[in-house]
């Protein structure tokens, strides 16, 4: 079991989670196909203008729930919760963390301090 961030923290991303999250598991994924195929456009290809949204690492989030609450558009779930239309947010939240070694780690994860 973990949680994942979903669809509405495209174009919101305020980080309430990251204030709560106790093992700093959150990781920033700036790339526009996240904006361009919901809906949200921005000029750059990736990085810089990219909104993109924040993701989970399933191997490292030790589902204390704390962020779930805290997340003013509702896009956390329990993985075994996520509503149906947005099921392929669990594939993009283990996608976007399991593959990166701890360098690429270090640059995205987000921090509260
Ligand atoms: S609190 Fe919600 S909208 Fe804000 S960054 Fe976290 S997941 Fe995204
Ligand atoms: S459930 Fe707990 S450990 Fe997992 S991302 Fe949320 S705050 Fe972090």
């Amino acid at each position: 079991m973990t949680y994942v961030v979903t669809k509405p923290c495209i174009g919101t991303k305020d980080r309430s989670c990251v204030e709560v999250c106790p093992v700093d598991c959150f990781y920033d994924i700036k790339k526009k196909k996240y904006n361009s195929s919901y809906g949200l456009e921005t000029e750059e290809e990736d990085g810089a203008d990219a909104v993109g949204l924040l993701v989970i690492h399933p191997d490292e989030c030790i589902n204390c729930g704390a962020c779930e609450t805290e997340c003013p558009v509702e896009a956390i779930y329990e993985d075994s919760a996520v509503p149906s239309d947005m099921e392929e947010f669990v594939k993009i939240n283990e996608d976007e963390t399991v593959s990166l070694g701890d360098e690429q780690l270090d640059e995205l994860r987000c921090t509260a301090k």
